[in-house]
Order: C-alpha cells, then structure tokens, then sequence
C-alpha cells in the first residue's frame, strides 16, 4: 500500500473583511521590479472590490474571462503577455470564482515552465514551482482554492495540471466577498461541494482523513441549503468554510459519477462544471440514493430550476466523444464503483445514461 503524501496550501486567512490585508501579506512577496498581477474575475471590472486592490509600483490587475471555463491557449496567452512585457513578476493573485483561481494557478506554473500549458495536462508532469501566487474566492463550492489541480481545457482533453507545485502558496478566505452572488450561481457552485462530499464519502478510497472532511462539509452544505429558507452572513461564512472542507475531503479520495459524466458534457457541449454537476447528479438514484434525494429536495427549497434534455439531439459520434472523456477519467470511476468499474459502468450503460440528461 502506498499512501498518498499531498501537498497542502501554504497559508490560509479567513475571516470577514480577511480581504483587507492583502497589502500586508503581498509585502514580503513582493521583488525589485517585478509587479504583483492581479487577475481578477471580470465580473468585478467596475465594482468596489478593485479599488480596495492594494496596487503598487508597477502592479497590475488582468480582468480574466471567464465566460467560458478556462482553457490551455488563454493560460499561455497571459502567461506569455505577462513574459514579453516584465520577465518575470513578483505574484498572481487570483480574485474569482474557481475559473479564475484555476487560471491564476497555471499562469503562475506557465511563468516558470517552458512551452504549452497543454504539455502538463495530466499528473505530476509540471516540472518547475511556479512564481508566488495567492487563491481569493469570491464563491464557494469548487475546492479549488486547496486542490492541486488547475482544471484546463486543451485541444485535445479536459483536464488538470495535476501537480505538488499547483496548490497556492497563500488563499484568503473573506466570505464577504461572496454575498452578491445570484442565487442561482451561488446554489450551482455550492452544490459542486456537496456533490464533491457525497462522490467522496460513499466512495471506494474513503478514509478517515477525507470522511472527517467531507461530513463537516457535508453537514455545513445542509446547514446552508436544507435548514434555511433564503441567505445570510452566516450561510456564506457557513459556504465558504464547506467548500473548504469539501476540497480537503477530496484531496485524500477522489470525486465519482457526477463529476465523470460531467467532464464529458462540458467538453463537448461547454456546460460549465456547477450546473453541469447538477444536471448530471439530478439522475444518479442508482448510484447515490440517499445524495439524489436530498439534492432534489434542495433544488426544490432553493426554488432553482435544473436544465433537462441538453443532450436531445445528439449525433452517435457526439454520444462517442463524451463517452470517451468520461470513461479517461478512471481514477474517478473506480473510487465511484470499485476496481472492477470497467466492467460495471459499461459504453452501453454510460450512453442510456447520457441519453436522459
Ligand atoms: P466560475 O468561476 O466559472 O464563475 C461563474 C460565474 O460567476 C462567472 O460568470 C463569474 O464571473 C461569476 N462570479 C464569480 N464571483 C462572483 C460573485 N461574487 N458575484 C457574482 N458573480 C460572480 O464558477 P465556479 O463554479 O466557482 O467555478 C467553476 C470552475 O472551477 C470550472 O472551471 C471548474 O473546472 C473549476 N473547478 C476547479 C476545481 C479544482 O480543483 N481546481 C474543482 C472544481 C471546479
Ligand atoms: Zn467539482
């Protein structure tokens, strides 16, 4: 038995208004000459939360687009931009939903690493640590501010820069910063999370280490989505912390179903990772009994509607396409169905799956 020796973030600030010091934090990071570059979520191109940026000298704020979710050529594009115009920088501070924490994480690991994002899409292929770089949510669910992977898609997969050199050197963790989310985006990325803790628990690689996580992740989600009608402070404190706790659960096993059938949908048909969860957990009852109900309870609480039928009209080659991502994802397949997965979540299986969404 080998176990897994992961690597965690370095520093973690939470708190309310945790924002405020970011100034002091970047200090000792910061390098003659070289900015801090802040690539912040272009949602908040024109909000309040820019002018509290602690800008100085040279530094610079990036507004990242993240009308889709990020993929390898934008990396290289920042990352070059930013090679050509000053070097080297100082740091990438990330300010963003998952999209733009992932974005900032490769960017950092492409300032360092030659050639193409697309080169280290796989695991432990990233072969130099990137430059400083800090993780801000501004919405909770994802895990992606503990993960060690930056979910990327390239020209010919979806998938991570898996690697000890991806997790961030610093996260602040200010659950202000996510009160104006819509409600619905707030429930798609908050359901990431639960979903993420019920793939986990009832999964085959479950420990103590990822159980401890996911039950208080999972007992956070409920306490946000199942025990309130309507949001407050407390539900972002209570959501931030969940998704915290939910991607610490996951870094010790693995997700499952949802996410396997997901990856598929999102690489042919774009369907962001939230909302493409969903619409795939909406249909799991023979995978996650207990999780399925629940969520359509929350669903139906939360008044948000689930899309259905989004693969109607598919061509068999299309079927074929998402089929192949999905079953690539295998160590997400056999923490959902054991060793023996191949033989159980078969092409056939999968389609008729595929085929209700
Ligand atoms: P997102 O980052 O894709 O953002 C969704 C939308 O919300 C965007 O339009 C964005 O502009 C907007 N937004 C962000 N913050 C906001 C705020 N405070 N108020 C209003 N709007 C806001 O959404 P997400 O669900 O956080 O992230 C999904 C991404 O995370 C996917 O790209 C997925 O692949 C990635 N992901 C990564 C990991 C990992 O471990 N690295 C894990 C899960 C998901
Ligand atoms: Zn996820």
């Amino acid at each position: 038995m080998k176990f897994r020796n992961f690597k965690l973030v370095g520093y973690v600030v939470y708190g309310r208004g945790s924002f405020n010091q970011l100034d002091e934090i970047l200090a000792p990071h910061r390098k003659d000459g070289q900015p801090m570059v802040f690539l912040v979520d272009h949602f908040f191109e024109g909000k309040e939360l820019v002018n509290r940026i602690p800008l100085r000298d040279n530094d610079l704020i990036l507004f990242a687009d993240v009308t889709t979710e990020p993929k390898t050529v934008y990396v290289d594009e920042l990352a070059s931009r930013l090679k050509q115009e000053f070097g080297s920088i100082s740091g990438v501070i990330g300010i963003g939903g998952g999209s733009t924490l992932d974005l900032a994480k490769a960017v950092s690991l492409m300032m360092n690493n030659p050639g193409s994002s697309a080169d280290y899409q796989g695991w432990d292929l990233v072969k130099f640590p990137g430059v400083y770089k800090v993780g801000v949510p501004t919405l909770s669910g994802t895990g992606a501010e503990v993960s060690r992977t930056t979910v990327l898609t390239g020209p010919t997969k979806k998938l991570g820069m898996n690697s000890d050199f991806t997790p961030f050197d610093q996260i602040v963790l200010d659950p202000e910063l996510t009160r104006n989310a819509p409600v619905n985006q707030r429930f798609y990325t908050g359901m990431d999370c639960y979903i993420h803790c019920i793939e986990s628990l009832e999964g085959t690689f479950l420990n103590e280490f990822s159980k401890s996580y996911g039950e208080k992740a999972l007992e956070l989600c409920r306490k946000v989505f199942v025990d309130k009608a309507g949001w407050d402070d407390e539900s972002d404190d209570q959501l931030m912390m969940a998704s915290y706790a939910g991607g610490m659960s996951i870094a010790y096993s693995q997700v499952g179903v949802a996410h396997a059938v997901s990856y598929g949908l999102s690489y042919l048909l774009g369907t962001k990772h939230g909302i493409g969860n969903c619409i795939v957990m909406n249909h799991l009852e023979e995978f996650y009994p207990a999780g399925v109900k629940e969520f359509k309870h929350m669903v139906q609480k939360n008044g948000i509607e689930i899309p259905v039928g989004i693969c109607s009209g598919l061509t068999n080659a299309q079927f074929d396409q998402m089929i192949d991502v999905s079953l690539g994802m295998k160590p997400l397949w056999e923490n959902a169905l054991g060793k023996n997965w191949e033989s159980i979540m078969t092409r056939d299986r999968l389609r008729a799956l595929y085929e209700k969404l």
